[in-house]
């Protein structure tokens, strides 16, 4: 017997109303148990949520959603109750006492719906992608793979296999029939493109680069003005300012949205050479790695003397009356403001080349894994062997199988028969 689970699924009390909800064989039990008699499916209705003893815990909104034509594929229900702690712990504690019922694992309804076929292994990563998303780009994307717009194109990509394991099976089984035709010379240029739309997802931005953002780091020598460009840049004083040099002695970084698009802004020791103490050097240290693992690089030390392809910035304009720096450089002043929205707008058009489109289907590390494993073997289905271009394909299948979260060959034969009219 399968448990019924229960959680708390809006954000942590206190708050206006909260909404628990209930997965499971048990649900509507549970329901009429706390809620006295069960409503029409998917209305709203107002009940008084008692506890096994008739103590009135709160009035809410109950829903019931039967299964399968609900979130998880199971009987759900949901209690809109009021948000404040104690009436939610009364309620959760109250379903804990109801038979049959259990506190859900993290993750579990959205588990359950997967086991239940209400959604693949990638809109499942996604759906974790859109509770984490805090910027616009970060939901587009993530909405869209919910959506099934990765799902999509990898389910095409798999049924072209099984269109080519289907016509490879034929040849084998069947080349003796008059009916079916051969394997046709040119099958090896079938497979191209197909090999070339999997190399083009994997080599579009991925999906981590998004998850974590942009990373712009700030550098330059002691007091040129770092941390002051890190708060103007952040809007709040996340760092530190002082006008003693050497006073940023470690990384500090902060997340951020420019236009939508996530960056994290890191600010660094100052860099200078000689002098340091043991600490400081440390920083200084750090601040290289930082350096060389940056997207973005703004340099506020002399002309030219920053790391290979970093933005030129010239700070405390207002200080100047003329440029210090001769090449065109982004100057600012961060005590005023001045050139902060020309820099940021500049951060935000390099971060929309390295970071993917809302329709591009970006894939995580685990999914490219996978199709660089179908890419590898799609290769393999061009040698003149067919024993061996079948297994090479099968194995193709298996990791589009595995990115999707599923298993099973019956549909394989089921194209093979469909298409070749095995039973006239
Ligand atoms: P860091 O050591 O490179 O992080 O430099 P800080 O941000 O601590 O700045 C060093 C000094 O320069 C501080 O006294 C700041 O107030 C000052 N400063 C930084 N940016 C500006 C600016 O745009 N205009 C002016 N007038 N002073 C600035």
């Amino acid at each position: 017997m399968i448990d019924t689970i229960f959680a708390l699924s809006s954000g942590s009390p206190p708050a206006g109303i909260a909404i628990v909800r209930i997965s499971g064989p048990s649900a509507f039990r549970a329901v009429e148990q706390m809620a006295g008699p069960l409503a029409a499916p998917r209305r709203a209705v107002l009940r008084t949520i008692r506890d096994h003893e008739g103590v009135v815990l709160d009035e809410a909104i109950v829903l019931i959603f039967p299964g399968p034509a609900s979130a998880t594929g199971e009987d759900c229900a949901e209690f809109h109750c009021h948000g404040g702690r104690a009436v939610v712990s009364a309620i959760l504690a109250a379903l804990g006492a109801v038979s049959g019922l259990r506190a859900a694992e993290p993750g579990e309804f959205t588990r359950r719906a997967f086991g239940n076929g209400k959604i693949d292994l990638a809109q499942a990563e996604s759906l974790g992608d859109l509770l984490a998303a805090e910027t616009e780009l970060q939901r587009r994307v993530a909405q869209a793979g919910v959506g099934g717009l990765l799902s999509g194109m990898v389910e095409r990509w798999r049924a072209e296999v099984l269109m080519l394991s289907a016509m490879i099976e034929a040849a084998l089984d069947f080349s003796d029939e008059d009916d079916v035709d051969a394997l046709p010379r040119d099958f090896a240029k079938l497979c191209q493109p197909l090999e070339e739309e999997i190399a083009h997802a994997l080599a579009r931005p991925r999906a981590e680069r998004l998850r974590d953002g942009i990373r712009v780091v700030l550098a330059g020598p002691p007091n040129s003005g770092k941390s002051s460009l890190f708060n103007a840049l952040l809007g709040d004083g996340a760092a530190i300012v002082s006008p003693i040099a050497g006073t940023t002695r470690d990384v500090i970084e902060r997340s951020v949205a420019f236009a939508g698009l996530p960056f994290v802004l890191v600010d660094t020791a100052g860099l200078r050479e000689g002098g340091a103490g043991e600490i400081e050097a440390i920083g200084i240290a750090r601040a290289h790695d930082q350096i060389d693992s940056a997207d973005i690089v703004l340099w506020l030390g002399a002309e030219g003397r920053g790391p290979d392809c970093a933005l030129e910035v010239e700070t405390k304009i207002d200080q100047f009356e003329s440029p210090r720096k001769l090449r065109p450089a982004w100057r600012v002043s961060s005590i005023h403001g001045t050139g902060l929205k020309e820099l940021e707008a500049e951060l935000v058009t390099r971060a929309a080349l390295l970071l993917p489109k809302p329709n591009d289907a970006p894939v995580n590390a685990r999914q490219a894994e996978l199709l660089s494993d179908a890419l590898f073997n799609l290769a393999d289905a061009t040698s003149s062997d067919l024993l061996i271009k079948a297994e090479a394909l099968r194995r193709a299948r298996l990791a589009f199988d595995r990115l999707l979260g599923s298993t099973g060959t019956e549909d394989m034969l089921d194209t093979l028969f469909g298409r070749f009219c095995i039973g006239k």
